[in-house]
């Protein structure tokens, strides 16, 4: 058994739906459900309109490897709609990275494990750049250390409150 922390995010859609549909089949694919985040609710960024964002952070136990984890909650972004390639063809349109999606699932930890395939990196090498990630992680496990940085959830989100303050300083 395995305990694994994952982050479900939505923006477009019946988003309050999609997010307690995500919830029922991660807990019926994935495993248990001990404990999760409220809602939060955020602006989008990267993309020039959109609609606001909703993410959530899980804690599941799982008696899933890492790789099997991401075969579930990629399969369940399926189930819930979301369609890689017109993705790819409303950011080609756009020019911006970023497009609206129905369902996203990320694996942000997985007890204190690191991984780095091509297909499957945790921790989530973005985490300690978002506020939506941190600070729903912050709610469940704000004391756990980050295994590769060495510090804390909440020292993470404090660095990162810095450098964006620091950022809006220079503007
Ligand atoms: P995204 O479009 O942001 O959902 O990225 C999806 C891709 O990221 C998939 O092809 C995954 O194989 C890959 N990936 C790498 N690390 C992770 C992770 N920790 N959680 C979810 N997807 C991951």
């Amino acid at each position: 058994m395995a305990k694994v922390y994952l982050m479900t995010g939505t923006n477009r859609g019946e988003v309050e739906k999609l997010m307690q549909e995500a919830a029922r089949m991660i807990g019926e694919q994935v495993g248990e459900i001990l404990r999760m985040s409220k809602v939060w609710y955020t602006e989008p960024w990267g993309f020039k309109q959109g609609n606001i964002f909703l993410n959530q952070a899980l804690e599941v136990r799982t008696e899933l490897t890492p790789e099997q984890v991401l075969d579930e909650v990629q399969k369940i972004e399926l189930e819930l709609g979301r369609n890689r390639t017109e993705e790819a063809e409303i950011k080609r349109e756009n020019g911006e990275r970023y497009a609206s999606r129905t369902m996203d699932i990320d694996i942000i930890l997985y007890e204190d494990m690191v991984v780095e395939s091509d297909r499957l990196k945790i921790p989530h090498p973005l985490m300690q750049e978002r506020e939506f990630v941190l600070g729903p992680m912050c709610e469940l496990v704000a004391d756990m250390v980050h295994p590769v940085y060495g510090v804390t959830l909440a020292g993470l989100r404090e660095k990162l409150a810095e450098k964006t303050e620091e950022a809006a300083g220079e503007r």
